[in-house]
């Protein structure tokens, strides 16, 4: 199985090549390096069975793969405005040129997509039939509307072109490798956490999140991947319990032995007050669900975090 991973070098794509590598595909990791780093794909370089290629999916590629796992995007809120316009670039023609890539080669195509196609949602939990509600000229838009419109690009080539597509609907991800400054709750709570500083809940803390382990998502994805029927999907991948960002802090002040305090900051535009996945149809369709409680996951990522402050 010749696999290309892109966004490869980021926080999922790394823990996803590592686990490809591991099952004896031979990896094409594609990054353009503006959110993911060197390190978290260094000890994979010596693998004979892995391939780093520096490229922007904004421009077409053409290698031989016979699998598409498309995580090539910023993530985070903090990242993904940064630069706006580069970022519907990334998630539109960054598609366009790997559905190309995956129809030229007869190759089976992941989308990493996400829950904020949902939005704010009026829906609860959500489910992979709602439409969502997103603020199409917002701050947030240019991944929410751009990982929509990418949706809509899968679709279009599968009943176009019959290219064979699997739609992720991600929930948030944490884990090690995620960066410490790039403004996700769970991170940005160990970092603040570990050092002592104050932890800044935006809002009054009662909005709520459901939270993935990394281990569990890649299985989900590389399961999704792997079904042999047709199933494109969408299908949601997350972890249906659901914490107020006022019980993760806690959580991460007791786990931590932290002096830190809780400080309340204005909430963000467009902020959803609430997400949680319905995962009926990924038990139904993938026998898949998450096992790593949050105490479980938290202690693992707090303990990279350490070991990256001591290094
Ligand atoms: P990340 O920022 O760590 O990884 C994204 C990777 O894509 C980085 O390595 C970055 O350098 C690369 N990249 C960005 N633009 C690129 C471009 N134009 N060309 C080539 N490479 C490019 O983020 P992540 O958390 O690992 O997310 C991976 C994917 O999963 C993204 O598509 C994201 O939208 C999706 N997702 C993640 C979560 C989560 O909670 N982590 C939730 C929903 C969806």
């Amino acid at each position: 199985m010749k696999t290309l991973v892109t966004g490869g070098a980021g926080f999922l794509g790394s823990h996803l090549c590592e686990r490809l590598l591991a099952r004896g595909d031979f990896v094409i990791c594609l990054d353009d390096f503006s959110t993911g780093v060197r390190e978290n794909i260094a000890y994979l370089m010596q693998e004979t069975n892995f391939e780093l290629m520096h490229h922007d999916v904004v421009h077409a590629l053409d290698v031989q793969v016979t699998r598409i796992f498309n995580l090539a995007s910023p993530a985070s809120p903090v990242q993904y405005q940064l630069n706006p316009v580069k970022t519907v670039q990334t998630n539109v023609l960054g598609c366009i040129n790997l559905l190309d890539l995956a129809k030229r080669c007869n190759a089976r195509i992941l989308q990493a997509s996400t829950s904020e196609i949902y939005g704010d949602p009026e829906v609860h939990p959500q489910t992979e039939s709602y439409w969502g509600h997103v603020n199409p000229i917002g701050v947030r838009s240019c991944y929410d509307e751009g990982k929509r419109c990418a949706e809509t690009l899968f679709f279009d080539y599968h009943r176009q072109y019959g290219v064979d597509i699997r739609v992720a609907r991600i929930f948030n991800t944490y884990g090690p490798k995620m960066l410490p400054a790039d403004g996700r709750v769970i991170s940005t709570f160990i970092c603040q956490a570990l050092s002592g500083m104050d932890i800044t809940i935006h809002g009054d803390g009662s909005q709520t999140r459901s939270f993935c382990y990394v281990d569990d998502l890649v299985s989900g994805l590389i399961l999704m991947m792997d079904y042999t029927c047709e199933q494109t999907g969408p299908i949601n991948l997350g972890n249906p319990e659901e914490f107020s960002m006022l019980q993760l802090a806690d959580t991460i002040i007791r786990m931590t032995n932290s002096t830190s305090r809780i400080v309340f900051r204005p909430l963000p535009a467009d902020d959803p007050r609430q997400r949680r996945p319905d995962i009926s149809r990924a038990m139904a369709a993938l026998s898949w669900k998450p096992d790593v409680n949050l105490e479980t996951g938290l202690a693992n990522t707090i303990r990279y975090f350490r070991e990256l402050n001591n290094a």
